[in-house]
């Protein structure tokens, strides 16, 4: 198999709820969000693991870990991933995705072949500010995934990250009223921009960070900060 696979995480405990796990991380994405983290991972700069490798680590983990969490980049871009989950789940291991949410065709296949067990989905922005923070005019597509995530039974959270000179406590209103509008009741994830080495875009300064008691309360769902 030939995968854009660049690195892996060879244990975590704090990526995939309740669960043991490690990360395939997938060079490219689909997105140029000026805060990412990961450029030279984004930008196809990275060296790709042999799937041997790939291959041998999932094997030696196979009764150690409970879980793979498939992140990059974006992973959902590589034609390979649904045979690359099928392997995996045949290991034993239960799978989480990570997504960006522009790819709603790719999930729609995994969903229905219950292949996923956890996901990650990021809601960048309101439509409004889509296109400014991820470059990508295709909020309907993300607002597709979204949509349909609240309408199957896997578990999944909702993340945002937040550089408080980008979006402000208006923008993160308008996502919580739009994930209340769509009965959304799992945990959303605010997640701080902390200053990178590099990041994909330039940036204005950041001089506060989220005021999250400036925040309406949801009955529906769960608010949790963390630093990104
Ligand atoms: S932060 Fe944006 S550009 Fe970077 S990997 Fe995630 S979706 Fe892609």
């Amino acid at each position: 198999m030939k995968l854009p696979i660049c690195d892996i995480t060879s244990f975590t405990l704090q990526d995939f709820p309740n669960h043991t796990a490690c990360i395939l991380w997938f060079g490219g994405c689909n997105m140029r969000c000026s805060y990412c983290h990961n450029p030279e991972l984004v930008l196809g700069k990275k060296k790709l693991l042999p799937w041997q490798d790939i291959q041998q680590f999932l094997k030696e983990r196979q009764k150690l870990l409970d879980g793979v969490v498939f992140s990059g980049g974006e992973c959902t871009l590589s034609p390979e991933l649904p045979e690359l989950i099928k392997y995996v789940r045949e290991l034993g291991y239960k799978v989480k995705l990570d997504t960006n949410g522009l790819r709603p065709e790719i999930l729609d296949l995994l969903l229905t072949d219950q292949q996923l067990d956890y996901v990650a989905l990021d809601y960048k922005a309101p439509r409004d500010k889509f296109k400014e923070i991820t470059g990508k005019s295709q909020f309907d597509m993300f607002r597709k995934s979204l949509e349909m995530l609240c309408t199957n039974d896997v578990p999944f959270e909702v993340r945002t990250t937040v550089h408080t000179g980008l979006m402000d406590e208006k923008d993160i209103k308008v996502i919580m009223a739009d994930l209340e509008h769509l009965g959304f009741n799992g945990n959303y994830y605010l997640q701080n921009f902390q200053p990178a080495p590099s990041t994909l875009r330039p940036l204005p300064e950041q001089l506060r960070k989220l005021d999250i008691h400036a925040l309406p309360s949801s009955k529906a769902f769960t608010v949790h900060t963390r630093n990104f």
